[in-house]
């Protein structure tokens, strides 16, 4: 008997979707068996396919944010921003692909024309996470359909509804039923799509642990296309700001938004040891003010609940861990209906915490680290396996050079949040935040392949050296 996926609202825990869970083998064939018409058009032909899904999701914004808004738990004003974009991706996507994987000629010697140009992979999978469910997987869909492919796109089993909503904007669009194939389900189903035989490659967004088990699977495959964007455990330091309410915001914004469900969040709050009281101060005032409501609630709040009641039970737990190895807490976490995932934001100071785990605390936690000079708060911002955000606020312009030069990340910011990286800018990871193949402006590199031909309109050729005289060759 088939297997049902049920989606639930986080604020309320009313059920608002459910779905089959879907066969990876049938969608994957199904795929492939459109993609070559699909790839046979002419880029203007797909180009105008994708801005008339951007027509349709903006004729469709109310109830996509709201749809959003229910599944993930986030405030309606952010689902709302998420919506514009997913419609925002596609000019943004046109120009990466003319820009990133463009036709050229190239002159060669004695006068011959060589052209440099891009094909799709083919058959490509995309696995999204449910932190930003229609956004970051059309992140990978958008370019991957402007430049050839057919997609089989799984949603996070967390937030179905968001991604078959997504799929059906594709579909009114005009998009071909087989171009972009929808399959419900979880972990077991991303497995199975990524050990398909017939995908040219897999596209994803998702935590650290999920990566690297899709890097396993695909020891043997080198030859696939696996473009991974993970997590982070992200440091800010704070170094003597002149405007301590701004550094504080700056602080609150990178920790918290979102409920603290971004890859880019700040995780660890690095500070001058003996210099941190007013900061703490500054910023436990602006704690204490945050609202954390569900997602419609008048006034709108800043922040949601978690996406459900097991993300936030094991938040608790690494929130307990912490707390029983010395640390000293400003702000707890609580959690102020049981049987709801609503959490606090949370400050804690871990200096003394002897073996600080490296792991993603994703949710609304931030630690404290006091360190005696500025060599010592880039040491501490390097002290993690990820590389995926960074951000000082204040220093001076020399200093925020040598927190870039040092720093390894693939997004470093000066006086700005860790997170809300520009759209139309490469994003990406290193160390454990990613395997190099940045996302958003740069998706268009691994979306296709360069081909290289030198061409001619006739056959010409001479051999100049190495041959005997003909008239030399005896009978
Ligand atoms: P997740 O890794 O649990 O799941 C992501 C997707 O992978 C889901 O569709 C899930 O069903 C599937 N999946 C999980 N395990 C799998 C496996 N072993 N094999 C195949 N598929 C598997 O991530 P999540 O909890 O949905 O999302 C939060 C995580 O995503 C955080 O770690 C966050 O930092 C990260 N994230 C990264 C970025 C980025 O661009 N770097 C952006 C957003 C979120």
């Amino acid at each position: 008997m088939a297997k049902t996926l049920v989606s639930s609202e986080p604020a309320t825990g009313a059920q608002i979707w459910s779905g089959e869970v879907g066969d990876a083998a049938a969608e994957v064939a199904a795929a492939r068996s459109a993609w070559s018409e699909w790839a046979a058009h002419s880029v203007a032909y797909r180009i105008e396919a994708l801005r008339r899904f951007a027509n349709v999701v903006r004729a469709r914004e109310p109830d996509f944010a709201e749809l959003l808004a229910r599944e993930t738990g986030k405030p309606y004003w952010e689902a709302r921003t998420e919506v514009a974009a997913v419609i925002n991706k596609v000019e943004i996507s046109i120009s990466a692909f003319m820009e990133r994987t463009p036709q050229r000629k190239l002159e060669a010697a004695l006068g011959n024309k060589v052209a440099v140009r891009h094909k799709p992979h083919g058959v490509l999978a995309v696995l999204g996470p449910y932190n930003f469910p229609a956004h970051l997987p059309n992140g990978h869909i958008v370019p991957a359909l402007i430049a050839g492919n057919a997609v089989v796109f799984k949603p996070s089993e967390k937030t179905p509804a968001t991604g078959a909503f997504l799929v059906d904007c594709y579909r009114e669009a005009g998009i071909p039923d087989g171009v972009v194939r929808l399959l419900i389900g979880g972990p077991e189903e991303g497995k199975a799509l990524a050990g398909q035989s017939s995908i040219d490659g897999l596209l994803f967004t998702g935590s650290a642990r999920a990566g690297m088990a899709l890097h396993r699977q695909f020891a043997e495959t080198p030859h696939k296309i696996l473009a991974l964007e993970l997590g982070g455990n992200n440091p800010i330091v704070v170094w003597r700001p002149s405007d301590l309410e701004a550094a504080a915001t700056i602080v609150v914004q990178s920790a918290y938004l979102s409920a603290g469900q971004r890859c880019t969040a700040a995780r660890r709050l690095i500070v001058e040891d003996g210099r941190e009281g007013d900061l703490i101060e500054a910023i436990t005032d602006l704690i204490d003010r945050i609202i954390v409501d569900s997602p419609f609630a008048d006034p709108q709040p800043f922040m949601g609940p978690l996406i459900d009641t097991a993300s936030a039970d094991h938040l608790q737990e690494q929130w307990l861990e912490l707390m029983m190895k010395g640390g000293k807490p400003f702000r707890r976490l609580d959690r102020p209906f049981e049987e709801r995932p609503y959490l606090t934001p949370a400050l804690i100071d871990v200096t003394d915490v002897g073996e600080r785990p490296d792991e993603e605390l994703f949710g609304p936690v931030l630690q404290l680290i006091r360190v005696k000079d500025f060599d010592a708060a880039i040491d501490e911002a390097n002290n993690t396996r990820f590389g995926l955000s960074a951000s000082l606020i204040g220093g001076s312009p020399e200093m925020y050079d040598r927190f870039w030069a040092n720093v390894r990340a693939g997004v470093i910011n000066w006086n700005k949040p860790t997170n809300g990286a520009p759209s139309n800018a490469p994003f990406g990871g290193i160390g454990l935040s990613g395997n190099h193949r940045p996302s958003a402006f740069y998706a268009a590199d691994y979306c296709a392949y360069p081909v290289t031909s030198s061409e001619a309109d006739k056959a010409r050729a001479t051999i100049g050296e190495g041959l005997r005289d003909p008239n030399m060759i005896e009978d």
